[in-house]
Protein backbone atom coordinates (compact mmCIF):
# COMPACT_ATOMS: atom_id res chain seq x y z
CA UNK A 1 0.00 0.00 0.00
CA UNK A 2 1.55 3.65 -0.99
CA UNK A 3 2.54 5.52 2.19
CA UNK A 4 0.24 8.37 1.88
CA UNK A 5 -3.15 7.27 2.76
CA UNK A 6 -3.73 10.16 5.11
CA UNK A 7 -4.05 13.49 2.61
CA UNK A 8 -4.55 16.65 4.53
CA UNK A 9 -8.23 16.22 2.88
CA UNK A 10 -8.70 12.91 4.30
CA UNK A 11 -7.77 13.94 7.91
CA UNK A 12 -10.02 16.72 7.47
CA UNK A 13 -12.74 14.04 6.48
CA UNK A 14 -11.95 12.17 9.92
CA UNK A 15 -12.02 15.66 11.76
CA UNK A 16 -14.81 16.86 10.86
CA UNK A 17 -16.53 13.08 11.39
CA UNK A 18 -15.28 12.84 15.02
CA UNK A 19 -15.74 16.36 15.67
CA UNK A 20 -19.82 15.73 15.04
CA UNK A 21 -20.08 12.76 16.54
CA UNK A 22 -18.33 13.67 20.04
CA UNK A 23 -20.04 16.79 20.43
CA UNK A 24 -16.37 19.14 20.12
CA UNK A 25 -15.03 21.69 17.71
CA UNK A 26 -12.94 20.22 14.74
CA UNK A 27 -9.57 22.01 16.50
CA UNK A 28 -10.18 19.60 19.54
CA UNK A 29 -10.74 16.47 17.31
CA UNK A 30 -7.87 17.74 15.17
CA UNK A 31 -5.79 17.78 18.46
CA UNK A 32 -6.83 14.07 19.35
CA UNK A 33 -6.84 12.63 16.03
CA UNK A 34 -2.90 14.20 15.89
CA UNK A 35 -2.42 10.91 18.60
CA UNK A 36 -1.00 7.59 17.45
CA UNK A 37 -1.99 3.70 18.07
CA UNK A 38 0.60 1.31 18.80
CA UNK A 39 -0.15 -2.46 18.70
CA UNK A 40 1.72 -4.55 19.99
CA UNK A 41 1.88 -9.02 19.12
CA UNK A 42 3.92 -12.06 18.92
CA UNK A 43 5.22 -12.60 15.56
CA UNK A 44 4.67 -16.06 15.81
CA UNK A 45 1.17 -15.84 16.39
CA UNK A 46 -0.38 -16.50 13.56
CA UNK A 47 -4.41 -15.39 14.89
CA UNK A 48 -2.60 -12.22 15.94
CA UNK A 49 -0.54 -11.51 12.97
CA UNK A 50 -3.75 -12.43 10.57
CA UNK A 51 -5.62 -10.06 13.12
CA UNK A 52 -3.15 -6.96 12.37
CA UNK A 53 -2.58 -7.17 8.81
CA UNK A 54 -6.65 -6.34 9.04
CA UNK A 55 -6.72 -3.90 11.09
CA UNK A 56 -3.91 -1.76 10.08
CA UNK A 57 -5.03 -0.24 6.64
CA UNK A 58 -8.83 -0.17 8.21
CA UNK A 59 -7.70 1.87 11.56
CA UNK A 60 -4.75 3.35 9.46
CA UNK A 61 -7.16 5.35 7.78
CA UNK A 62 -8.79 7.06 10.52
CA UNK A 63 -5.46 7.40 13.03
CA UNK A 64 -1.90 6.57 12.41
CA UNK A 65 -0.81 2.53 13.18
CA UNK A 66 2.88 1.06 14.84
CA UNK A 67 3.72 -2.26 15.39
CA UNK A 68 7.06 -1.17 17.21
CA UNK A 69 7.55 2.10 19.39
CA UNK A 70 8.80 4.95 17.18
CA UNK A 71 9.29 7.33 20.62
CA UNK A 72 6.59 8.63 19.94
CA UNK A 73 3.74 9.96 22.56
CA UNK A 74 0.87 6.83 21.94
CA UNK A 75 -2.95 7.09 22.79
CA UNK A 76 -3.42 3.31 23.14
CA UNK A 77 -2.15 0.23 23.28
CA UNK A 78 -3.85 -2.62 21.19
CA UNK A 79 -2.24 -5.92 22.95
CA UNK A 80 -3.02 -8.75 20.57
CA UNK A 81 -2.79 -12.22 22.27
CA UNK A 82 -0.71 -13.86 24.58
CA UNK A 83 1.92 -10.80 24.59
CA UNK A 84 3.52 -8.53 27.36
CA UNK A 85 2.21 -5.06 26.66
CA UNK A 86 4.81 -2.37 26.51
CA UNK A 87 3.52 -0.30 28.73
CA UNK A 88 3.32 3.03 26.94
CA UNK A 89 -0.25 3.91 26.71
CA UNK A 90 -4.37 2.64 27.72
CA UNK A 91 -3.91 -1.19 27.24
CA UNK A 92 -7.42 -2.59 24.67
CA UNK A 93 -6.32 -6.41 25.55
CA UNK A 94 -7.29 -8.40 21.93
CA UNK A 95 -8.38 -12.23 22.51
CA UNK A 96 -8.79 -13.67 19.64
CA UNK A 97 -10.70 -17.58 19.41
CA UNK A 98 -12.22 -19.17 16.50
CA UNK A 99 -15.96 -18.15 17.16
CA UNK A 100 -15.56 -14.71 18.34
CA UNK A 101 -13.25 -11.81 18.91
CA UNK A 102 -12.84 -9.81 22.26
CA UNK A 103 -11.99 -6.72 23.15
CA UNK A 104 -11.00 -5.37 26.97
CA UNK A 105 -9.48 -2.89 29.54
CA UNK A 106 -8.22 -5.72 31.69
CA UNK A 107 -6.65 -9.24 30.21
CA UNK A 108 -9.31 -11.78 30.84
CA UNK A 109 -10.50 -15.04 28.46
CA UNK A 110 -8.59 -17.48 26.19
CA UNK A 111 -6.82 -16.71 23.20
CA UNK A 112 -5.92 -19.29 20.34
CA UNK A 113 -3.60 -18.88 17.69
CA UNK A 114 -5.09 -20.32 15.39
CA UNK A 115 -5.93 -18.03 12.56
CA UNK A 116 -9.89 -17.89 11.57
CA UNK A 117 -11.46 -17.60 8.49
CA UNK A 118 -10.09 -14.52 6.54
CA UNK A 119 -13.73 -12.60 6.09
CA UNK A 120 -14.06 -12.64 9.36
CA UNK A 121 -10.89 -11.66 10.59
CA UNK A 122 -12.11 -8.64 8.78
CA UNK A 123 -15.08 -8.62 10.93
CA UNK A 124 -12.79 -8.71 14.24
CA UNK A 125 -10.50 -6.18 12.67
CA UNK A 126 -13.32 -3.60 12.04
CA UNK A 127 -14.75 -4.14 15.58
CA UNK A 128 -10.68 -3.90 16.75
CA UNK A 129 -10.54 -0.38 14.93
CA UNK A 130 -14.09 0.63 16.27
CA UNK A 131 -12.65 0.13 20.40
CA UNK A 132 -9.15 1.38 19.18
CA UNK A 133 -10.74 4.58 18.11
CA UNK A 134 -13.19 4.82 20.77
CA UNK A 135 -10.43 4.79 23.67
CA UNK A 136 -7.52 6.78 21.79
CA UNK A 137 -9.95 9.74 20.42
CA UNK A 138 -13.56 8.77 21.62
CA UNK A 139 -14.30 10.53 23.94
CA UNK A 140 -18.02 11.73 23.63
CA UNK A 141 -19.16 9.53 21.18
CA UNK A 142 -22.83 8.12 21.74
CA UNK A 143 -23.36 4.69 22.51
CA UNK A 144 -19.81 3.54 22.44
CA UNK A 145 -18.46 0.36 22.60
CA UNK A 146 -18.84 -1.59 26.52
CA UNK A 147 -15.97 -1.54 28.23
CA UNK A 148 -15.45 -5.82 27.22
CA UNK A 149 -17.15 -6.31 23.75
CA UNK A 150 -16.93 -9.86 22.30
CA UNK A 151 -18.61 -10.69 18.78
CA UNK A 152 -19.37 -13.75 18.00
CA UNK A 153 -18.91 -14.33 14.17
CA UNK A 154 -22.30 -16.26 14.34
CA UNK A 155 -24.57 -13.42 15.41
CA UNK A 156 -23.16 -11.74 12.00
CA UNK A 157 -23.10 -14.90 10.02
CA UNK A 158 -25.91 -17.82 11.11
CA UNK A 159 -24.06 -20.43 8.74
CA UNK A 160 -20.60 -19.72 9.30
CA UNK A 161 -20.35 -22.94 6.77
CA UNK A 162 -21.47 -20.56 3.37
CA UNK A 163 -17.77 -18.26 3.63
CA UNK A 164 -16.01 -21.80 2.76
CA UNK A 165 -18.37 -22.34 -0.59
CA UNK A 166 -18.15 -21.44 -3.90
CA UNK A 167 -20.84 -18.91 -4.34
CA UNK A 168 -22.08 -18.18 -8.24
CA UNK A 169 -23.92 -14.31 -8.24
CA UNK A 170 -24.88 -14.70 -12.24
CA UNK A 171 -24.27 -11.73 -13.91
CA UNK A 172 -25.06 -9.30 -11.02
CA UNK A 173 -24.59 -4.88 -11.00
CA UNK A 174 -22.74 -3.38 -8.05
CA UNK A 175 -23.90 0.26 -7.89
CA UNK A 176 -21.49 2.24 -6.47
CA UNK A 177 -17.59 2.01 -6.15
CA UNK A 178 -17.45 4.44 -2.98
CA UNK A 179 -16.35 3.14 0.44
CA UNK A 180 -18.96 0.32 0.67
CA UNK A 181 -18.38 -0.70 -3.12
CA UNK A 182 -14.55 -0.99 -1.99
CA UNK A 183 -15.69 -2.85 1.24
CA UNK A 184 -17.73 -5.32 -0.25
CA UNK A 185 -14.21 -6.51 -2.29
CA UNK A 186 -12.04 -5.66 0.41
CA UNK A 187 -14.04 -9.07 2.07
CA UNK A 188 -14.73 -10.32 -1.12
CA UNK A 189 -10.77 -11.16 -1.47
CA UNK A 190 -11.56 -14.09 0.96
CA UNK A 191 -13.93 -15.73 -0.03
CA UNK A 192 -14.57 -17.77 -3.65
CA UNK A 193 -16.72 -15.51 -5.57
CA UNK A 194 -18.30 -17.02 -8.94
CA UNK A 195 -19.61 -14.91 -12.02
CA UNK A 196 -19.43 -11.45 -13.51
CA UNK A 197 -19.77 -8.51 -11.88
CA UNK A 198 -20.65 -5.38 -13.60
CA UNK A 199 -18.62 -2.19 -11.28
CA UNK A 200 -20.91 0.95 -11.69
CA UNK A 201 -19.68 4.20 -10.64
CA UNK A 202 -19.40 7.67 -12.79
CA UNK A 203 -17.50 9.55 -10.08
CA UNK A 204 -13.61 9.70 -9.84
CA UNK A 205 -11.39 9.50 -6.64
CA UNK A 206 -10.78 12.64 -4.79
CA UNK A 207 -8.15 13.01 -1.85
CA UNK A 208 -10.76 13.08 0.99
CA UNK A 209 -12.08 9.51 -0.10
CA UNK A 210 -8.98 8.52 0.67
CA UNK A 211 -10.08 8.88 4.33
CA UNK A 212 -12.64 5.62 3.99
CA UNK A 213 -12.39 4.01 0.61
CA UNK A 214 -10.19 0.93 1.51
CA UNK A 215 -8.73 0.13 -2.41
CA UNK A 216 -8.02 3.36 -2.90
CA UNK A 217 -4.22 5.57 -2.79
CA UNK A 218 -3.11 8.52 -3.34
CA UNK A 219 -2.09 7.16 -6.47
CA UNK A 220 -5.69 6.97 -7.83
CA UNK A 221 -6.55 10.65 -7.07
CA UNK A 222 -8.67 12.09 -10.08
CA UNK A 223 -8.92 8.22 -11.30
CA UNK A 224 -12.24 6.91 -12.33
CA UNK A 225 -13.35 4.67 -9.18
CA UNK A 226 -14.71 1.98 -11.04
CA UNK A 227 -11.92 1.01 -12.93
CA UNK A 228 -9.91 1.32 -10.46
CA UNK A 229 -11.39 -0.44 -7.72
CA UNK A 230 -11.90 -3.64 -10.06
CA UNK A 231 -7.93 -3.46 -11.18
CA UNK A 232 -6.87 -3.48 -8.30
CA UNK A 233 -9.89 -5.81 -6.53
CA UNK A 234 -9.68 -8.76 -9.93
CA UNK A 235 -6.67 -10.04 -8.88
CA UNK A 236 -7.71 -11.01 -5.63
CA UNK A 237 -11.14 -12.02 -6.64
CA UNK A 238 -9.78 -14.30 -9.99
CA UNK A 239 -13.29 -16.21 -10.05
CA UNK A 240 -15.60 -13.42 -10.37
CA UNK A 241 -14.98 -11.18 -13.35
CA UNK A 242 -15.11 -7.66 -12.78
CA UNK A 243 -16.55 -5.39 -15.33
CA UNK A 244 -16.32 -1.41 -14.78
CA UNK A 245 -18.72 0.77 -15.82
CA UNK A 246 -17.40 4.26 -15.54
CA UNK A 247 -21.37 5.39 -15.81
CA UNK A 248 -24.35 5.63 -12.75
CA UNK A 249 -26.39 2.62 -13.11
CA UNK A 250 -29.48 4.83 -14.05
CA UNK A 251 -27.94 6.02 -16.84
CA UNK A 252 -26.17 2.28 -18.84
CA UNK A 253 -27.45 2.25 -22.01
CA UNK A 254 -29.33 -1.19 -22.95
CA UNK A 255 -31.33 -1.42 -19.63
CA UNK A 256 -34.56 -3.04 -21.39
CA UNK A 257 -35.75 -6.75 -20.78
CA UNK A 258 -34.61 -9.25 -18.48
CA UNK A 259 -31.44 -6.85 -17.88
CA UNK A 260 -30.79 -6.35 -13.56
CA UNK A 261 -31.41 -9.83 -11.92
CA UNK A 262 -29.41 -8.88 -9.28
CA UNK A 263 -28.59 -5.72 -7.70
CA UNK A 264 -26.11 -4.82 -5.09
CA UNK A 265 -26.45 -1.22 -3.61
CA UNK A 266 -23.66 0.65 -2.14
CA UNK A 267 -24.57 4.32 -3.05
CA UNK A 268 -23.98 6.57 -0.98
CA UNK A 269 -27.75 8.64 -0.70
CA UNK A 270 -31.28 7.83 -0.01
CA UNK A 271 -32.19 9.52 -3.04
CA UNK A 272 -30.07 7.14 -5.07
CA UNK A 273 -31.29 4.27 -3.56
CA UNK A 274 -34.81 5.32 -4.75
CA UNK A 275 -33.53 6.13 -8.38
CA UNK A 276 -32.14 2.71 -8.64
CA UNK A 277 -35.16 1.17 -7.21
CA UNK A 278 -36.99 2.44 -10.09
CA UNK A 279 -35.06 0.51 -12.31
CA UNK A 280 -37.54 -2.37 -10.98
CA UNK A 281 -34.65 -4.72 -10.18
CA UNK A 282 -35.75 -8.52 -9.46
CA UNK A 283 -33.34 -8.90 -6.24
CA UNK A 284 -31.66 -6.17 -4.15
CA UNK A 285 -28.96 -6.49 -1.95
CA UNK A 286 -27.88 -3.41 0.05
CA UNK A 287 -26.07 -1.57 2.64
CA UNK A 288 -25.99 1.73 4.10
CA UNK A 289 -24.22 3.85 6.75
CA UNK A 290 -26.15 6.33 8.84
CA UNK A 291 -22.82 8.74 9.68
CA UNK A 292 -20.20 6.59 11.85
CA UNK A 293 -23.90 5.57 14.02
CA UNK A 294 -24.88 2.47 12.37
CA UNK A 295 -24.94 -0.02 9.35
CA UNK A 296 -28.27 -1.15 7.94
CA UNK A 297 -28.38 -4.13 5.79
CA UNK A 298 -31.61 -4.84 3.05
CA UNK A 299 -32.78 -6.90 1.13
CA UNK A 300 -35.90 -7.06 -1.55
CA UNK A 301 -37.66 -8.90 -4.53
CA UNK A 302 -39.93 -7.21 -7.30
CA UNK A 303 -42.96 -9.21 -6.13
CA UNK A 304 -42.16 -9.71 -2.29
CA UNK A 305 -44.89 -7.77 0.08
CA UNK A 306 -42.18 -6.74 1.83
CA UNK A 307 -40.58 -3.21 1.73
CA UNK A 308 -38.19 -1.82 -1.22
CA UNK A 309 -35.56 0.43 -0.74
CA UNK A 310 -38.21 3.52 -1.83
CA UNK A 311 -39.83 1.87 1.84
CA UNK A 312 -36.81 1.90 3.43
CA UNK A 313 -35.20 4.97 2.19
CA UNK A 314 -38.34 7.75 1.52
CA UNK A 315 -37.07 11.07 1.13
CA UNK A 316 -37.73 12.33 4.80
CA UNK A 317 -37.63 15.69 6.09
CA UNK A 318 -33.64 15.56 7.00
CA UNK A 319 -33.24 15.30 3.09
CA UNK A 320 -35.49 18.46 2.22
CA UNK A 321 -33.72 20.26 4.61
CA UNK A 322 -30.56 19.08 3.75
CA UNK A 323 -31.25 19.66 0.04
CA UNK A 324 -32.32 23.03 0.89
CA UNK A 325 -28.76 23.93 2.51
CA UNK A 326 -26.84 22.49 -0.20
CA UNK A 327 -28.66 24.67 -2.40
CA UNK A 328 -27.92 27.74 -0.39
CA UNK A 329 -24.29 26.97 0.00
CA UNK A 330 -23.63 26.09 -3.66
CA UNK A 331 -25.82 28.90 -5.09
CA UNK A 332 -28.72 26.97 -7.02
CA UNK A 333 -32.23 26.13 -6.73
CA UNK A 334 -33.44 23.39 -4.77
CA UNK A 335 -35.30 21.60 -7.73
CA UNK A 336 -31.22 21.49 -9.68
CA UNK A 337 -30.12 19.95 -6.32
CA UNK A 338 -32.88 17.43 -6.65
CA UNK A 339 -31.23 16.22 -10.29
CA UNK A 340 -28.75 14.71 -8.13
CA UNK A 341 -26.02 15.57 -11.18
CA UNK A 342 -24.39 19.15 -11.25
CA UNK A 343 -25.89 20.07 -15.08
CA UNK A 344 -24.05 22.78 -16.87
CA UNK A 345 -26.23 25.65 -16.04
CA UNK A 346 -26.09 24.10 -12.09
CA UNK A 347 -21.91 24.06 -12.35
CA UNK A 348 -22.28 27.79 -14.11
CA UNK A 349 -24.10 29.45 -11.48
CA UNK A 350 -22.21 27.58 -8.57
CA UNK A 351 -19.06 28.58 -9.92
CA UNK A 352 -19.92 32.70 -9.73
CA UNK A 353 -20.56 31.93 -6.09
CA UNK A 354 -17.48 30.17 -5.27
CA UNK A 355 -15.12 31.40 -8.40
CA UNK A 356 -12.37 29.38 -7.40
CA UNK A 357 -14.24 26.41 -9.02
CA UNK A 358 -14.26 25.78 -12.83
CA UNK A 359 -17.61 24.82 -14.64
CA UNK A 360 -16.22 22.02 -16.36
CA UNK A 361 -14.49 20.66 -13.71
CA UNK A 362 -17.66 20.43 -11.61
CA UNK A 363 -20.00 19.60 -13.84
CA UNK A 364 -21.60 15.58 -14.01
CA UNK A 365 -20.60 15.66 -10.20
CA UNK A 366 -23.59 14.52 -7.88
CA UNK A 367 -24.05 17.53 -5.94
CA UNK A 368 -24.12 15.73 -2.39
CA UNK A 369 -20.32 14.50 -3.22
CA UNK A 370 -19.59 18.11 -4.41
CA UNK A 371 -21.13 19.64 -1.18
CA UNK A 372 -19.24 17.18 1.42
CA UNK A 373 -15.71 17.54 -0.51
CA UNK A 374 -15.85 21.96 -0.63
CA UNK A 375 -17.27 21.05 3.27
CA UNK A 376 -13.74 19.20 3.63
CA UNK A 377 -11.75 21.55 2.14
CA UNK A 378 -12.61 24.10 4.58
CA UNK A 379 -13.62 26.00 1.08
CA UNK A 380 -16.80 26.23 2.64
CA UNK A 381 -17.75 27.19 6.40
CA UNK A 382 -21.27 25.58 6.36
CA UNK A 383 -23.47 24.04 8.95
CA UNK A 384 -22.77 20.65 8.35
CA UNK A 385 -25.55 18.30 8.70
CA UNK A 386 -25.25 15.03 9.68
CA UNK A 387 -26.38 13.10 6.13
CA UNK A 388 -23.13 14.87 4.55
CA UNK A 389 -20.36 13.66 6.96
CA UNK A 390 -18.76 10.66 6.04
CA UNK A 391 -18.21 7.83 8.55
CA UNK A 392 -14.87 6.35 9.45
CA UNK A 393 -13.08 3.36 6.99
CA UNK A 394 -14.00 0.75 9.79
CA UNK A 395 -18.05 1.87 9.53
CA UNK A 396 -17.73 1.30 5.46
CA UNK A 397 -15.54 -1.16 5.84
CA UNK A 398 -17.95 -3.47 7.87
CA UNK A 399 -20.97 -2.06 5.69
CA UNK A 400 -19.54 -3.62 2.50
CA UNK A 401 -18.66 -6.61 4.37
CA UNK A 402 -22.16 -7.29 6.16
CA UNK A 403 -23.08 -6.96 2.21
CA UNK A 404 -21.37 -9.80 0.88
CA UNK A 405 -22.39 -11.92 3.65
CA UNK A 406 -25.92 -10.98 2.79
CA UNK A 407 -25.25 -11.67 -0.79
CA UNK A 408 -23.63 -15.61 0.36
CA UNK A 409 -25.91 -16.66 2.44
CA UNK A 410 -28.61 -15.65 0.73
CA UNK A 411 -27.55 -17.48 -2.91
CA UNK A 412 -26.12 -20.09 -0.46
CA UNK A 413 -28.83 -21.04 1.48
CA UNK A 414 -32.02 -19.54 -0.14
CA UNK A 415 -35.10 -19.42 1.80
CA UNK A 416 -32.77 -19.18 5.48
CA UNK A 417 -33.12 -15.66 6.19
CA UNK A 418 -36.46 -14.40 7.43
CA UNK A 419 -36.23 -10.88 7.56
CA UNK A 420 -35.66 -7.78 5.29
CA UNK A 421 -33.81 -4.96 7.07
CA UNK A 422 -30.77 -5.49 10.39
CA UNK A 423 -29.89 -2.69 12.25
CA UNK A 424 -26.20 -3.20 13.50
CA UNK A 425 -24.23 -1.04 15.52
CA UNK A 426 -20.51 -0.73 14.21
CA UNK A 427 -19.39 -0.10 18.03
CA UNK A 428 -21.15 -2.88 20.07
CA UNK A 429 -22.63 -6.60 20.02
CA UNK A 430 -24.73 -7.28 16.87
CA UNK A 431 -28.55 -8.14 18.58
CA UNK A 432 -31.17 -10.28 17.43
CA UNK A 433 -33.34 -7.27 17.63
CA UNK A 434 -31.45 -5.63 15.45
CA UNK A 435 -33.31 -7.85 12.70
CA UNK A 436 -36.90 -6.98 11.12
CA UNK A 437 -39.31 -7.38 8.84
CA UNK A 438 -40.41 -4.44 7.20
CA UNK A 439 -43.51 -4.31 4.96
CA UNK A 440 -44.30 -2.13 2.06
CA UNK A 441 -45.02 1.15 2.75
CA UNK A 442 -48.20 2.15 1.26
CA UNK A 443 -47.02 5.87 0.15
CA UNK A 444 -43.85 4.41 -1.41
CA UNK A 445 -42.69 6.23 -4.64
CA UNK A 446 -41.37 3.24 -6.16
CA UNK A 447 -43.70 0.30 -5.45
CA UNK A 448 -46.72 2.33 -3.66
CA UNK A 449 -49.81 0.85 -4.77
CA UNK A 450 -49.97 2.05 -8.19
CA UNK A 451 -51.31 0.02 -11.07
CA UNK A 452 -48.54 0.72 -13.09
CA UNK A 453 -45.61 -0.59 -10.12
CA UNK A 454 -47.63 -3.70 -10.29
CA UNK A 455 -47.65 -4.00 -14.03
CA UNK A 456 -44.35 -3.14 -14.72
CA UNK A 457 -42.92 -5.48 -11.74
CA UNK A 458 -45.30 -9.06 -13.23
CA UNK A 459 -43.96 -8.22 -16.62
CA UNK A 460 -40.16 -7.82 -15.52
CA UNK A 461 -40.50 -10.93 -13.57
CA UNK A 462 -41.91 -12.58 -16.48
CA UNK A 463 -38.67 -11.48 -18.79
CA UNK A 464 -36.68 -12.86 -16.06
CA UNK A 465 -38.28 -16.43 -15.35
CA UNK A 466 -38.09 -16.97 -19.31
CA UNK A 467 -34.80 -15.73 -19.38
CA UNK A 468 -34.04 -18.82 -17.25
CA UNK A 469 -36.14 -21.35 -18.86
CA UNK A 470 -34.63 -20.57 -21.93
CA UNK A 471 -31.07 -20.80 -20.56
CA UNK A 472 -32.23 -23.98 -19.57
CA UNK A 473 -33.74 -25.02 -23.18
CA UNK A 474 -30.31 -24.48 -24.66
CA UNK A 475 -28.79 -26.28 -22.29
CA UNK A 476 -30.74 -29.41 -22.59
ZN1 LIG B 1 -41.35 0.56 -1.69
Amino acid sequence: MAPNILTPEARQENVKALALAAGITPEQAAERLDGRVLCTFDPDDAAACQFYEELRPVLGRTIDVDDTPTGRGYLVEMVIGDVQPRGVATAVFTRLRPDSSCFSPVLEGVHSPNPVHGALSVVAACYGAAVAVHRAVGAGIPNPPPDYLEIRYDEILPDLSVLNEAVDIGEAHLAGAGAIGNGFLWAARHVDLRGKLAVCDDDVVSSGNLQRQIWFDEGDIDDPKASTLCEKAQPHIPGCRLKPEPARLQELPNRSGAWLKRLIVAVDSRRARRELQNEIPAEVFDASTTDIREVVVHYNTALSDLACMGCLYKADEKEASQDQIIAEHLGVSVDEVRASRVSPAAAAAIARKHPHLQPAMIEGQAFDSLYKALCATGKLHASVGKQVVAPFAFVSVLAGTLLLFEVMARLARPGLAQTNEWHVSPWREPFGRGRLTRLRFNGCECCGDSARARALRALRTRLWVGKRDNRAAVKE
